[in-house]
């Protein structure tokens, strides 16, 4: 019941928002320097894709690869996408490169940044050629730049230079909208990481989008303490072929009890910002397991319940309180312990923050069963 309240509350949250993108509201928002601001983790399997909708205003981080370039320009077509004001970038990969280009063929684009490199691909190539065919001239932004957004604001963090990697080359931004703020980390690692954290800047987020799908080669601990995220997502695809992500990463953000969001897991997943806190359309699944770990243990039924939450973001909360799962019984899960409950408040829990699952995804993750309780 608590759960259906708060997703009542999300709904009319995301309808508060729709009413201020309307014209003539959208100013008074900006000039109160308070607003809301949707972001949107788009589910695109292996890659990445990030909508950010505040004041009428739409920005894009990435679109995902090829094969999902027509969903991505449908999902942003659903959320009435005319104009995209910002297409950021971050590198050339083909995960995050591929759904540009139909979106420079769908939509109004004003601004597109990008990193300044040159990759050798094909697609490289295309997205050039479709922006000069559009009259954009890609923009190559510095550390340190920041743009007005919406009833925000982003700012690059990096790179700061150019490397062989082309994934230290990710043009990283961190979003504030008032009080709360958003990391778009792209494919950056370490050696970046490294970087941004030598200009002390400040690289505090409430979300953090974790670099290169949740890799090792992503996400130190120096990282993770300057941006002490209140949340994770991470962006990858169910049984992805790099084992994305990694067992070292979950292991630091279940250690420093961070929640997490994942795609592969649970679709897309939305986060509402209205400058001072931060709702989500749906739980966090707080699953810590690696994407290997994952591959051995992964069944048929947890295919079909992603199926499900393929379908819409907002079905998705539905499939999640499903229990017609004949995999076992129920059972309940607090944001941050080791064990599983029969309740959803047994001693300190927050019932708020409680999540429901099988017993055997339960035992699947590694809980155990809690003595008081059971
Ligand atoms: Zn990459
Ligand atoms: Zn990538």
């Amino acid at each position: 019941m608590k759960k259906q309240n708060r997703f009542v509350t999300f709904i009319l949250s995301v309808l508060l928002a729709l009413t201020l993108v309307l014209p003539g509201s959208a100013v008074t928002a900006k000039a109160d320097g308070q607003g809301n601001m949707a972001v949107h983790f788009i589910d695109v399997g292996q890659g990445l894709a990030i909508l950010v909708q505040s004041g009428g205003e739409n920005l894009l981080y990435d679109g995902g690869n090829r094969s999902h370039a027509d969903e991505v320009v449908q999902y942003l077509k659903n959320q009435q996408v005319e104009t995209i004001n910002y297409m950021i970038s971050s590198h050339y990969d083909e995960d995050h490169l591929g759904g540009l280009v139909k979106c420079l063929d769908n939509f109004e684009v004003d601004h597109v940044l990008g990193s300044d490199y040159v990759h050798t691909s094909d697609l490289f190539n295309t997205f050039m050629n479709t922006a000069t065919a559009h009259a954009i001239i890609v923009e190559y932004p510095s550390v340190g730049d920041t743009y007005e957004f919406g009833t925000g604001s982003f700012t690059v963090m990096a790179p700061d230079g150019i490397s062989q990697n082309s994934n230290d080359n990710s043009v990283v931004i961190r979003l504030v909208n008032g009080n709360n703020s958003f990391m778009f980390m792209g494919d950056a690692e370490e050696t970046s990481e490294q970087d941004m954290i030598s200009t002390g800047m400040n690289l505090d987020c409430d979300v953090l989008s974790l670099g290169h799908h949740g890799s090792a080669s992503s996400t130190s601990w120096d990282l993770l303490e300057a941006a002490s995220p209140s949340w994770a997502v991470i962006s990858c695809g169910l049984n992805n072929s790099y084992g994305h992500p990694a067992a070292e990463t979950m292991g630091k953000l279940s250690d420093m009890d961070i929640p997490v969001f994942r795609t592969d897991d649970q679709g897309t997943v939305i986060a509402l910002s209205d400058g001072n806190t931060i709702s989500w359309n749906q739980e966090p699944c707080n699953d810590y397991t690696s994407g290997s770990e994952k591959q051995s243990t992964d069944s048929s039924a947890d295919q079909s319940e992603r199926d499900t939450n393929d379908a819409a973001a907002t079905e998705s909360y539905a499939a999640e309180t499903d229990t017609s799962d004949t995999q076992g019984r129920m059972v309940w899960i607090s944001a941050t312990g080791s064990k599983y409950h029969s309740i959803p408040d047994c001693g300190n829990m927050n019932p708020d923050k409680a999540m429901q699952e099988t017993e055997s995804q339960a035992l699947s993750q590694g809980y155990e069963a809690c003595k008081k309780c059971w």
